[in-house]
């Protein structure tokens, strides 16, 4: 058999690296626009901060690969696929064929429609190559603003300020990490992150990159300008489904997978940031990872592994601020019951969100000690309605709950 993968991020190393265990004969090719072997793109952060060197963050060198017999085939783009005749089509024009393909395209960073956003100096984060975009630039100019307040904004302007640089975070919504926090829980955040010298500006629509010639401030909705050299948008990113979509595979937000993380056409199969399960494209690691195991084992033995989904987890790590989501921790409506503990000044917040008697949520800021018993429950079912009113208590063991609904 030959399996080939596209997309060297971790979805297609997770994948080649299963494909290889499962089957120790099959031809493994993985194909990688990339210069380079794979890399942790969280660490993409301590690389900016200046805390790491880039030799550090190749975790899987490419002696992994040729180790393990996989063939890695670097700055190897593929232009087009096709899944009837099992071709695909590299940028030099060869064709290649294959029994099964794995589309681990990932996604690329998205930028709203703004003026000025082509200027010099201005950025997104996704790949090695930008955060040495970023990291040269940033060595000649002494501010910065990132546009997004979410996890990856975040992180970018902690590394940003880590640094030596002064940042100003702008984000649209009235408040901080809008898909992970409630408004309560990212008040205490934003105390947090002030207090280590981050500046935020919340409610604020970014509607132009002004200066000449390089970028040097943002002009908002309401006519105010914030003056920054170094503009970084991270504002969301978008699935990499161009080769499916030419191919004629079934897209919508990402490429449509099954249970089985099989696409629309029989023998191709796609996982992690470009893939759609269920209405969803997780954006995130662990994901990507437990469903490129699950077309690793289908590719080699078609139908022998099912994917059910993931529960959506998130940590943020900034100095002094440890935040955990956990599923629907940002819930609302008649049917949830939300237990809340906030403190401003000491920097914690914990909240639980019940439905029916079950745990189905969770935003533990500054509370790392819980996550683990919290994740279990959620995903175990346990029905916690007996001890509702204890579940926030400091001394209330968790992990003395029943394991079982
Ligand atoms: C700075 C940063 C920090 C992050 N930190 C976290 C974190 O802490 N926790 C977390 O859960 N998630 C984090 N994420 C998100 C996480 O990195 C992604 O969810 C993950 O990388 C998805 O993996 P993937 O393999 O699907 O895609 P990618 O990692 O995007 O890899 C896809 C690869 O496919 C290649 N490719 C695309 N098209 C082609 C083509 N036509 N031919 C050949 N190759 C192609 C791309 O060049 C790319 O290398 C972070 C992201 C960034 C940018």
């Amino acid at each position: 058999m030959k399996h080939t993968i596209v997309g060297n991020g971790v979805a297609g190393v997770t994948a080649a690296q299963a494909i290889r265990q499962a089957d120790p004969d099959a031809e493994v090719h993985v194909y990688g626009a990339e210069p380079y072997p794979y890399y942790r793109r969280p660490l993409l952060w301590e690389f900016i901060a200046g805390q790491i060197e880039q030799d550090a963050l190749f975790f899987r060198p490419s002696a992994w690969y040729a180790e393990r017999g996989i063939a890695l085939h670097l700055g190897s783009e593929i232009t087009a696929l096709d899944p009837a005749s099992h071709h695909i089509t590299l940028s030099d024009k060869s064709q290649v064929e294959h029994d099964s393909l794995l589309l681990a395209t990932g996604a690329r960073p998205f930028i709203p429609r703004s003026e000025g956003t082509e200027k010099k100096g201005v950025f997104t984060l996704r790949t090695l190559d930008d955060a040495l975009a970023i990291k040269a630039y940033a060595q000649g100019v002494s501010t910065a603003i990132v546009i997004g307040g979410g996890l990856l904004g975040l992180e970018t302007a902690r590394a940003l300020h880590t640094a030596g640089l002064e940042v100003i975070v702008v984000e649209f919504f009235p408040y901080l990490l809008p898909r992970q926090l409630d408004e309560e829980g990212a008040r205490v955040l934003q105390a947090l992150l002030e207090a280590q010298g981050l500046q935020i500006v919340t409610g604020a629509t970014t509607e132009a990159v002004l200066g000449v010639p390089c970028a040097d401030c943002i002009q908002l909705q309401d006519g105010s300008k914030i003056t920054g050299d170094l503009i970084l948008f991270s504002t969301g990113i978008r699935s990499e489904v161009g080769l499916a979509k030419e191919a004629g595979l079934e897209v919508n937000r990402g490429v449509i997978v099954n249970s089985h993380l099989q696409t629309s056409a029989r023998d191709v199969f796609a996982a992690g940031d470009v893939a759609e399960f269920a209405g969803q494209v997780y954006g995130i690691i662990p994901p990507a990872i437990e469903q490129a195991r699950v077309a690793a084992a289908n590719m080699v033995e078609p139908g022998s592994a099912t994917y059910t989904g993931t529960l959506p987890s998130t940590t943020l790590k900034v100095v002094g601020a440890e935040l955990t989501t956990l599923g629907e921790g940002t819930a609302e409506g008649d049917e949830y019951t939300q237990l809340r503990h906030a403190d401003v000044a000491s920097g914690h917040y914990r909240k639980l969100v019940l439905r029916d008697g079950h745990v189905v949520g969770a935003i533990l800021l500054n509370d790392p000690g819980r996550a683990r018993a919290v994740r279990q429950l959620i995903e175990r079912g346990v029905d916690v309605s007996a001890y509702a009113d204890h579940l926030l208590d400091d001394d209330f063991d968790l992990e003395s709950l029943p394991k079982t609904t």
